[in-house]
């Protein structure tokens, strides 16, 4: 079967895949995506985590100068011998660069390495193939069965691994940062670091929430303001806990006695009592258990959900 090129297929690769994971992109063709076109990157849209605007948007991805110049003036139907390797191997490494659209302000570069594992024929062309020695281009009717692929072999600045959006979307923005950290040092196993920060963040949200939870229901305001003044001298989340409890998707009950009496405990061990690999494990538990909940209130589009996005 011939795989087809399709826009959202190289999104695909671009926002997610990570360094040196070939990707193939189909088959070999004629025209302006041939892929032995430099050029055919030029303009895909893909995500990507934009620092300048502390959320993931969509980037455009173009050529810097000067090769932009030359590889966009080029004839689309003729391939130039600078993508082929010696065995006739489509082979290149190209500089790329995405642009955030939104701000235009945030870049982020690739380089991108295209290749194919067997050979254009040497008889291939219908106007494709360009042959050293005679000068010419060569014509062949013959349509040849080559797979293409296609890997990351250098990101920079490489901040760019497993955001969820969601997520980022529910936090405040101070939180973004301590969860990209978070973030990082669960993607490098480093437990102690994981877990200091998403303690912060589990915490700071917490609060958030319920202060959230005063503005969305005035019966509750004064209740919870009061609770969360006596939280701060005394640090016992209990009360707290209960009024979200009582406000909070009906799922939640069914996961723990109080979820987030259980997420209070896990996020209130002393640092330097648990080995890193511990922590690790009790940092995916958090994590997973923010998820869960972040996901649960979108889903029930909670009330506040359209609160926090009025922010
Ligand atoms: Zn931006």
């Amino acid at each position: 079967m011939q795989q087809t090129y399709t826009k959202s297929e190289l999104r695909e690769f671009l926002s997610n895949y990570p360094l040196f994971k070939p990707y193939s992109i189909g088959k070999f063709s004629r025209g302006a995506e041939a892929y032995a076109d430099p050029a055919f990157l030029i303009e895909e849209r893909f995500l990507h985590y934009c620092t300048n605007e502390h959320r993931e948007a969509h980037f455009l991805l173009d050529m810097p100068q000067p090769q932009a110049s030359y590889w966009k003036t080029q004839e689309e139907d003729v391939i130039n011998p600078l993508v082929l390797n010696t065995n006739n191997c489509i082979d290149y490494v190209m500089h790329y660069r995405g642009k955030c659209i939104s701000c235009q302000k945030h870049s982020v570069d690739f380089l991108l390495h295209i290749w194919s594992i067997s050979a254009l024929p040497s008889e291939y062309g219908n106007s494709l193939l360009y042959d050293e020695q005679t000068k010419k281009h060569i014509y062949s009717e013959i349509e040849p069965e080559i797979e293409v692929f296609i890997e990351k072999v250098g990101i920079y600045p490489n901040d760019n691994f497993f955001i969820d959006t969601k997520v980022e979307q529910f936090l405040y923005p101070e939180s973004r940062e301590l969860y990209r950290n978070a973030q990082k040092c669960l993607h490098e196993s480093l437990g102690q670091g994981a877990y200091c920060y998403l303690s912060h963040v589990v915490e700071r949200e917490l609060l958030l929430l319920a202060n959230d939870m005063a503005g969305i229901n005035a019966v509750y305001e004064e209740l919870i303001y009061d609770q969360i003044e006596k939280f701060k001298e005394k640090r016992d989340f209990h009360y707290i806990a209960t009024i979200l409890m009582q406000n909070l998707p009906k799922a939640l009950h069914g996961l723990n006695a109080n979820f987030f009496i259980e997420m209070y405990d896990l996020i209130s061990l002393t640092p330097g009592t648990i080995s890193d690999d511990e922590a690790l494990e009790v940092s995916k538990t958090i994590h997973l258990n923010l998820k869960f909940m972040i996901y649960l209130l979108f889903e029930e589009k909670h009330p506040v959900v359209a609160f926090r996005e009025l922010r």
